[in-house]
């Protein structure tokens, strides 16, 4: 019974899949085959079952959208559009996003293994988030010709007739390369503001789970983007070093672990491309003994759990005050050798890691891929193998619990006392798994927190304001959390910039700033006339 509705899910989704977007690349306009006519695979994580097989994009199809853009770039047409008028169209495919939610949620869940609510609730994020970026249009605008200087110094230099002002240029051909874990809308979050700035984009989605990403072809198609102006070409690494060796490719956004972005940054270094790189993390979760300790144990779950600990942003280590170690860890294995696994996240409507909504972690997911699921395995053998000491969980829950389902399943895992020099406490696992230290000061709870290369985000709880923000200003991270509550752990809203510390990352996203990665600072200096008669000369 179970397994026919399993079954009946999927074939659902699968008729999802059976559109032109999801089975062919997005070149200068059209859907097209890769040329090689390749395919990869990607399966189902609660079952381990082939979902689809989508177009293995190689060099040459790289090169192919790179000469699309190029065209598209010289001959000018997006870049010459005011960017309010670049967000107009932009604003159609946000629209498509909030309009196709629920398949895009089932393709979602089906391709990563999240639950449907969770995706869903996510997927109205991106197109909320796209209509932010829309509103930056005008903004943008406003800062072409902002005068930054009226007459020069006396005696010589600069001369004293001297005017200048600013514009913000695209900076022409970029490359977005994106990762798995919430495909569209970390996919979402680079073409926004790389289009409304003027530039002419290539998309590369993970390979592991990035079919929502493909809809973003049809959007840019149906909205009338201009044909160049954004494509999209799905594949694996190879795919992605193609688009960063690319001497006319100017810019690579990326976003996806620090050891690849490290690569990326060392492709771009020969031609002195621009990069932003949004990376990995080992977030802290500092909490002092006056904290509340139903909110300690829900704030903890959230932080590690969210998404199934697959998020940059997951607070996977947990740094307690000492005397209120025992009694957090007490309830914390209790709640969590309570909590469900989620064993058709297709169908999942009602549940699904609240984790923006009412602060609540509800289920497990499976991890997104068999390699994934190896890797975060590996790290727990090895950790048993050092003697590194297990609160709960370890290793794959019982074939009954998760019934006999086959899917990459990993029980929510607690090792305590962990080692500082551990690979549990300085790398970044990206599963299910909380490593456990504590502290005695609050000197020494900056310690621990700032003590991996990371910097992403923390959080630090305490019902006491002044040592919450004393200790939050303390540590090194591109977001950090002060709260009583733990109400607004990984939260983030369009406006607010955020990117990584150290090994985190290089650049912000969102926000203003986010939109000026996408474009070169300019300034033009001009004598000898006003800007309001250059402006009428070019009028007429
Ligand atoms: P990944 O680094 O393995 O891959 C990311 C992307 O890079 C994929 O599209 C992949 O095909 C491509 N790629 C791989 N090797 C490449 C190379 N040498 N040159 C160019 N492209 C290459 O990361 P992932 O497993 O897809 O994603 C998980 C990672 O992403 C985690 O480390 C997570 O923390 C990070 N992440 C960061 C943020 C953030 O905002 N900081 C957000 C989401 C995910």
């Amino acid at each position: 019974m179970e397994q026919d509705s399993k079954n009946n899910s999927l074939d659902k989704v699968r008729s999802h899949l059976q559109r032109e977007c999801f089975n062919k690349l997005f070149i200068g306009g059209k859907f097209v085959e890769p040329i090689e006519r390749e395919k990869l695979p990607t399966y189902y994580p609660a079952t381990g079952e082939l979902l689809h097989e989508f177009p293995r994009g190689k060099a040459n199809d790289i090169h192919a959208a790179i000469s699309a853009s190029e065209r598209a770039w010289a001959e000018g047409t997006w870049a010459a559009m005011s960017a309010v008028d670049r967000a107009k169209i932009v604003a159609k495919m946000a629209q498509g996003i909030e309009d196709n939610k629920e398949m895009l949620a089932e393709i979602e869940a089906a391709d990563v293994g999240k639950p449907f609510r969770q995706a869903s609730m996510t997927l109205g994020g991106a197109a909320n988030e796209g209509k932010y970026w829309c509103s930056l249009g005008k903004a943008l605008d406003e800062e072409q010709d902002l005068p930054v200087n009226s007459g020069g110094g006396k005696g010589g230099l600069p001369p004293e007739e001297w005017n200048v002002v600013y514009r913000r240029d695209p900076i022409g051909v970029v490359g977005l390369i994106s990762a798995w874990n919430y495909p569209l809308n970390v996919a979402f979050r680079k073409v926004c503001p790389a289009l409304i700035a003027g530039n002419s984009a290539i998309l590369k989605p993970s390979e592991i789970a990035g079919l929502s990403c493909m809809f973003i072809g049809k959007l840019a198609h149906d909205a009338g983007i201009p044909p160049g102006v954004f494509n999209i070409v799905t594949g694996d690494r190879d795919a992605g070093v193609a688009l960063t060796l690319s001497p006319s490719v100017s810019m690579i956004s990326f976003t996806g672990s620090s050891i690849t972005g490290s690569k990326v940054m060392e492709a771009c270094a020969p031609k002195l491309s621009q990069v932003a790189l949004e990376l990995g993390g080992k977030s802290a979760l500092v909490v002092f003994d006056d904290t509340d300790l139903d909110k300690a144990v829900e704030t903890t779950m959230k932080g590690f759990l969210t998404n199934g600990g697959q998020i940059c942003t997951a607070h996977t280590r947990l740094i307690v005050q000492d005397n209120f170690k025992q009694p957090l860890l007490n309830r914390l294995k209790e709640e969590l050798e309570r909590l469900p696994f989620c064993t058709n996240p297709i169908t999942e409507k009602n549940r699904g890691d609240r984790a923006w909504e009412d602060g609540k972690t509800d289920v497990v997911q499976p991890v997104v891929c068999d390699s994934q699921h190896k890797k975060i395995l590996g790290f727990l053998n090895e950790a048993k193998a050092a003697g590194v000491e297990i609160l709960t969980g370890g290793g794959v829950p019982d074939e009954k619990v998760v019934g006999h389902s086959g899917g990459y399943f990993i029980q929510p895992t607690v090792l305590v006392n962990v080692g500082q020099e551990t690979d549990v406490w300085q790398k970044e696992v990206f599963g299910p798994v909380l490593s456990v230290r504590s502290f005695s000061s609050e000197a020494e709870a900056v310690l621990e927190a700032n003590s991996t290369k990371f910097g992403l985000a923390s959080t630090v709880m305490s019902s006491d304001p002044a040592r919450a923000m004393r200790v939050a200003n303390r540590i090194r991270a591109g977001a950090v959390y002060a709260t009583s509550t733990g109400e607004g752990i990984l939260a983030e809203h369009p406006a607010v910039s955020r990117g990584g510390f150290g090994c985190s990352g290089v650049g912000r996203e969102l926000g203003i700033s986010g939109l000026h990665e996408y474009t070169e600072l300019k300034s033009v200096n001009y004598t000898g006339f006003t800007l309001t008669d250059a402006k009428i000369e070019d009028a007429k």
